[in-house]
């Protein structure tokens, strides 16, 4: 009897202890395209509030990588919050060619799904192209009553962290201004949702973009010849009128690229919080929002410009608003929060090549126009069938219809043999390699590995050297502004910061992968693992 009742207590203390130890509610912030060093490069402006809250006070993961090759948007969302690689997950980039139709396809597109309360262009999204499950679908089967709200500007950055069964997925509508959803979700937006929309909508957020700051505290130059000169400016340079902006270009992407963006963003954060009831009762809630401004004003004006100086500064005090009101719901152990990202970025490769660093852009339709010729003259015939970020899609019906006379891998060897030459490509991998399975040796093509899905990616792969950059030779300006998807440091390293009750405040200088995270919010949600997961989870964050 007695050494039943210990047991009962046991188990009582037992059921307490773990209920403490799930928060009310779990916050995943994605800022699209930070880099690990923007927490340092700016640190001097930033508040004691925000980032440098984060960094202060809870655990400091300095060693986080991506760890598949192509680092984009779509592929990072999903590499988050499944704890898996493109691979497993399926979304290997944010558009690919899709052989039955040869369309290219966009990773959250969806013609079966209509958009609520859309303008035509921006409501046909939904998860359907993402293979498993997330933590927020785990979270969603586990617990009857906790519900899973996930926003972004981006459709992509909203659907892939929200996973297939959430309670609601927003994303802003470009034709609009306002957040929407599609069918997939649901068939009306919210009544709360509704009543934002008519408030706090972009014309209502869009304002002239000065620096936040006086000249001297910023480190960036303002006018550079490696930045985008927005339609409608004659430079590169402050102020940015945003309502003008839009006005001349026909479109919302001057305020998306804006920090007016993010502001109302937080915004929709806290209202979803506060209508949604999140956090309030004993079944974990989770909050997924991801900050796209950074990443369309980092296109533009690339990691070295005064723009993105700025829009980080500011991202600090939202984000020192956030937190506050954070702790002011739940109390300061009440909540996580993790703050990560989707991808780095490269320094303008014009910059670089200027510097005297290795770098420069391989211009893909002239280096396809080039295979294809090669192609013709030596078979008498155009195998291919498309490109698609560094993938070349080979057209099998015409090879086997070829069967007695050529095989694919003699096509492949001139393929190589033409790239070998070519500035900028560093190597290649064939889907017949990359089918083995076996771990590489090699860092990269373990990478491209790792980012490999049969049914969706190409037949040949290329890894460009370091600096390198991919681009139409139609692009304007092509040495203005940048981009990522590379497997170096510059694309792959990103912060990742948690902060809030349980976290230990710590510094881990230990190699990480970003598939990690997914198994960590697993732990720390008291929810069973993955079968798809392949990360391991990151027991220093926990005291
Ligand atoms: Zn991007």
């Amino acid at each position: 009897m007695k050494f039943l009742s210990i047991t009962a207590a046991l188990i009582i203390a037992f059921i307490t202890h773990s209920q403490k130890e799930s928060p009310k509610i779990m916050i995943g912030i994605v800022v699209d395209q930070m880099c690990y060093d923007y927490l340092y490069r700016f640190e001097k402006n930033y508040s004691k509030r925000g980032f440098k809250k984060l960094m202060n006070n809870g655990s400091h993961l300095k060693n986080m990588h991506f760890n598949y090759i192509p680092t984009y948007t779509g592929p990072g969302h999903a590499s988050i919050y499944t704890g898996t690689t493109p691979r497993n997950h399926g979304i290997i980039a944010n558009d690919w060619l899709q052989r039955a139709s040869l369309q290219h396809v966009n990773c959250v597109g969806d013609n079966g799904v209509k958009g609520i309360e859309s303008s035509a262009l921006y409501g046909k999204s939904s998860p359907h192209r993402l293979n498993v499950q997330t933590v927020t679908d785990q979270l969603k089967k586990s617990y009857t009553k906790s519900k899973v709200i996930s926003i972004s500007i981006k459709d992509r950055g909203a659907i892939l962290p929200g996973g297939h069964n959430s309670d609601g997925t927003y994303w802003f509508d470009y034709g609009k201004g306002t957040f929407i959803t599609s069918s997939y979700y649901k068939t009306k937006l919210p009544k709360w949702l509704q009543d934002f929309n008519e408030n706090n909508n972009a014309a209502s957020y869009a304002d002239v973009w000065v620096p936040l700051l006086k000249e001297s505290a910023y480190s960036a130059i303002d006018d550079s010849p490696y930045e985008k000169v927005l339609a409608g400016k004659t430079s590169p340079t402050f102020p940015y009128d945003i309502p003008n902006l839009c006005k001349t270009g026909a479109s919302l992407q001057p305020f998306a690229m804006s920090p007016f963006a993010n502001t109302l963003l937080t915004d929709l954060a806290l209202n979803a919080i506060e209508h949604e009831h999140l956090g309030e009762d004993e079944s974990p809630d989770m909050l997924c929002i991801s900050y796209s401004s950074p990443d369309i004003a980092g296109h533009a004006f690339g990691p070295d410009s005064k723009e993105i100086e700025d829009i980080y500064i500011r991202l600090d005090l939202e984000l020192a608003r956030f937190i506050e009101s954070l702790e002011k719901l739940f109390g300061k152990d009440g909540f996580i929060l993790f703050l990560t990202a989707d991808h780095g970025v490269v320094p303008v490769p014009q910059k670089l090549v200027d510097e005297g660093f290795s770098g420069g852009y391989l211009f893909v339709d002239q280096m396809m126009n080039q295979l294809r010729t090669s192609c013709k003259k030596q078979f008498g015939m155009d195998f291919i069938l498309g490109q698609d970020n560094l993938n070349i899609y080979l057209n099998y019906n015409l090879i086997n219809s070829y069967q007695d006379s050529i095989d694919m891998d003699q096509i492949l060897s001139l393929f190589e043999e033409e790239l070998r030459n070519i500035e900028g490509v560093k190597q290649t991998a064939r889907r017949s390699e990359l089918m083995k399975g076996i771990q590489y040796k090699d860092r990269l093509l373990q990478m491209l590995f790792e980012g490999f899905d049969p049914k969706r990616s190409g037949d040949l792969l290329l890894i460009l050297q370091p600096g390198y950059l991919p681009k139409s030779t139609l692009s304007l300006n092509p040495h203005q502004g940048t981009s990522h998807g590379s497997g170096y440091s510059y694309d792959t390293h990103v912060p990742c910061l948690w902060y809030g009750g349980g976290i230990r405040k710590n510094e881990i200088l230990e190699p990480l992968n970003i598939t990690d995270i997914g198994p960590t919010l697993l732990e720390l949600l008291n929810l069973p693992r993955l079968e798809s997961m392949v990360g391991t989870t990151i027991k220093a964050i926990k005291p």
